[in-house]
């Protein structure tokens, strides 16, 4: 830091007497000894600023200048500069110890900070508006390269910072109760993240002054007076200029939105907002309060006494914990009140009346989601929106694979549905384009496909094929596992005959294998003793079916079964014991296909074996029906048969365009690596709160397919059902969807959408830490 000596390291008196010709009275301003009062003998005051280097920012001085005019009639001032003797806007000098500074001056601004000036009336918010809206016009007449750059402060950029969060401790909470602070931090920078990040990019840029808070801001005699210091200016979003200022505006404010409102309405009656502007005004605001508290946060451990770093950080947190109570739409509307914008939320039916109609015309056999139920408006990427505007990170759903509603996806599908819609019965480009393309991401001779419009079809027509194939009947399952809804399925997964509503199982034709699971199950561990030791249980059960066995089928992870990847060398052994009984085996990748185990494409890759039939679904169409059966040409020349295959929609064009798309984006934009690596990160970050949290039994998993298994008791491994469904339920609460699963129900499933950020991995970790804290099964 520069000391106060500068002055005379830089022998500013003498410099300023020569450039500018006049003698005046200096006094340092300030924390860094750069910025000083002048004061001339006829009492006229200017303000002398140092700097290290000289600016290339007389395009910037020119649109102060501009705006100070435009701004004039408002009674506000701006920094003009004075110019040099010789007509410029700096002057630069090398001092004596080799150093290059640039001197300016700038004319005095009258008033009093904001921060000083009491409670702001209606009218001094109003003026507010009005000053900024007047200045951001003024300044977007100006394209200036040099303002393209970005700073601590930008707040487009402000998930930069959300690292910082980890930075706010529990010791700083004083008597709120505990981490109401860090849940503030998390839940300001989702919201930030969720709702405004992706909108920022389409919203109108420009230069704008980036930092108009309650000091920059002057008021004299009750109004604004001025707006000072350009130092942080930056072509950002405009909209940025204002949620900075009504950052500031709101603090301490015991109605801050109402207050918020004037600005607000003042400001678009000068530069109108669109809807889109005053729909992230919110979010925004939350970002800059986030970075505030959490930028403090972090520097008290550099210097807990600087005078200037923590002056807002109370307040700071004060008007966070006001705002929380404020869900986006609502805090939208009310911002937006003055300014034109539409109730957000008055649309469609409410909660309470979808719930009623769903009693009367949807069956009870499906059961809703989470105990309070959500209704969902909107999903984007790895977002889900409710209808109150809160986003909801879904780590949940691995149908929407490349991310909800993936431009590309939609665009594909419905470009293709404007075209040509019809039947595999006709020859068009995209069903043998799609095979092609899916055929290439297997291993041979896994090279023909059937196209369906569901996992449970995909599996059926598995069922069928293998049965045609073998001339046999019989089927070996994985205990705890769940392969469709259709009838044989249904007869075929223990998830549902064993589960309630379940009556055992039913059918002779079904064999079922234990769940390889190194956790739980008989055999611990795993290592290749584990995983032979299970796969012999497949030899045993074959050896004891009785009959001749058509098929084994088996996802390659096991998914309701509760997250569990078999131990190694599993499915190698299994598919001996199958091939050799003169069984085909099939691997149910609807879960776990496309790339979600970060090592490879297919999950059975990771076991080192090459299936007969491979069966697809969820993920293929990224949300869009889809389901395939992949099997060799061999095995497929079996099943035609003469009796005809055909799907209605199954592989139609349109669903082959999307199939097309997804393929794209996971090889574009590298989803399998970016599971594999936020996977780890995730799955290393779960597993650290295992020393803190006896409840987290184990935590498991690869790439993005991870389980977390809760017990009551690590050695006996009491299942902690009742814990997993609180804790979800809370989770969902703090904006993060999870669910639980396992034949126990205490293992909370994590499959994503694979466009997950590291930013949303800490946070998760953070928030199951404070949640798994408060249900008060800590150490
Ligand atoms: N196989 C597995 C492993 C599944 O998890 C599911 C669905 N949860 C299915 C098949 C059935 O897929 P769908 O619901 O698309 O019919």
């Amino acid at each position: 830091m520069v000391t106060r000596t500068e002055r005379t390291a830089v022998g500013l008196d003498a410099w300023l007497a020569e450039e500018y010709g006049f003698a005046g009275e200096l006094s340092p301003i300030g924390g860094e000894g750069r910025n000083f009062v002048v004061t001339t003998s006829e009492g006229r005051r200017f303000v002398a600023k140092l700097d290290e280097d000289g600016s290339d920012w007389g395009e910037q001085d020119r649109a102060i200048d501009a705006a100070h005019s435009a701004l004039a009639p408002l009674g506000v001032a701006l920094p003009t500069v004075v110019r040099t003797r010789a007509g410029l806007i700096e002057s630069m000098r090398r001092t004596a110890d080799g150093r290059t500074m640039a001197l300016r001056l700038l004319n005095w601004v009258p008033g009093v900070p904001w921060l000083e000036s009491g409670p702001p009336t209606a009218a001094r918010l109003r003026d507010l508006g009005r000053a900024l809206a007047t200045l951001d016009v003024a300044l977007a007449r100006v394209d200036l390269p040099a303002a393209r750059r970005t700073h601590h402060w930008d707040l487009a950029q402000a998930a930069r910072h959300r690292p910082l969060v980890k930075e706010v401790r529990n010791a700083d909470l004083g008597t709120n109760p505990r981490y109401v602070r860090r849940e503030l931090a998390d839940w300001a920078f989702h919201v930030y993240t969720a709702c405004a990040g992706p909108a920022l990019p389409a919203l109108p840029h420009s230069l704008i002054h980036g930092d108009a808070n309650d000091e920059n801001v002057l008021v004299d005699d009750g109004r604004v007076s001025g707006i000072i210091d350009f130092g942080d200016s930056l072509w950002n979003p405009t909209v940025c200029d204002l949620a900075i200022a009504l950052a500031y505006a709101m603090l301490e404010l015991p109605q801050p939105l109402d207050a918020g409102a004037e600005v607000v309405a003042a400001y678009h009656a000068v530069r109108p907002l669109s809807a889109d502007e005053l729909r992230v005004l919110f979010p925004l605001v939350l970002g800059r309060l986030a970075v505030t508290v959490v930028t403090a946060a972090s520097r008290r451990a550099i210097d807990p006494n600087h005078p200037t770093w923590f002056i807002t950080e109370d307040r700071a947190w004060r008007l966070l914990e006001k705002l929380a109570a404020f869900d986006p739409n609502a805090a939208a509307t009310a911002l937006g009140s003055g300014a034109g914008l539409d109730s957000a939320s008055a649309h469609g039916a409410s909660v309470p009346s979808l719930l009623e109609h769903r009693r009367a015309h949807i069956s009870s056999a499906l059961s809703i989601a989470y105990r309070e139920p959500i209704k969902m408006e909107r999903g984007s990427d790895q977002y889900l929106y409710d209808d109150r505007g809160r986003p909801y990170l879904d780590l949940v759903n691995n149908v929407c694979h490349v991310g909800h509603c993936h431009p590309r996806v939609v665009k594909a599908g419905q470009r293709q549905m404007a075209r040509l819609n019809t039947n595999t019965r006709y020859l068009y480009d995209e069903l043998t384009q799609y095979a092609e393309r899916l055929a290439a991401t297997l291993p041979a001779p896994l090279d023909t496909c059937f196209f369906v419009n569901s996992g449970t079809e995909a599996n059926d027509l598995a069922l069928r094929i293998a049965r045609t194939h073998t001339a046999r009947q019989h089927l070996l399952v994985v205990d705890g596992a769940y392969h469709g809804h259709s009838s044989a399925l249904i007869a075929a997964s223990p998830y549902k005959f064993m589960g309630p509503g379940g009556s055992g199982r039913a059918e002779p034709w079904v064999h079922i294998v234990p769940m390889p699971d190194g956790y739980r199950g008989k055999h611990k561990g795993h290592g290749l003793a584990a995983g032979t030791a299970y796969a012999d249980e497949v030899g045993r059960v074959i050896a004891e079916a009785g009959a001749p066995i058509a098929a084994f089928m088996t996802e390659s992870f096991q998914s309701c079964g509760g997250q569990i990847v078999p131990p190694e060398g599993y499915l190698a052994t299994a598919f001996r014991h199958v091939r050799a009984a003169g069984g085909l085996c099939i691997a149910d990748e609807v879960q776990t296909g496309f790339g979600r185990a970060g090592t490879h494409f297919w999950a059975f890759e990771t076991q080192g074996v090459v299936p007969d039939i491979v069966v697809l679904g969820k993920p293929i169409g990224n949300g869009h029906p889809m389901g395939a059966v992949v099997t060799s040409r061999n095995i497929a020349a079996s099943f035609a048969n003469g009796m005809e295959f055909f799907s209605t929609f199954g592989g139609n064009p349109v669903s082959c365009a999307i199939g097309l798309a997804v393929l794209d984006v996971i090889r574009d934009e590298q989803l399998q690596s970016r599971a594999l690596e936020l996977g780890t990160r995730l799955r290393d970050g779960l597993r650290s709160l295992m020393d803190a949290h006896a409840l987290i039994g184990d935590v498991r998993g690869v790439g993005l397919f991870l389980g977390v298994e809760l017990v009551r008791d690590r050695a006996t491994l009491e299942p902690a059902a009742a814990e997993a469904t609180e804790l979800v339920n809370r989770m969902a609460k703090r904006g993060i969807l999870l669910s639980t699963d396992g034949p126990l129900h205490n293992v909370i499933k994590i499959k994503p959408p694979m466009v997950l950020t590291a930013d949303d991995v800490d946070m998760t970790c953070r928030v199951f830490d404070d949640e798994l804290g408060r249900l008060g099964l800590t150490h």
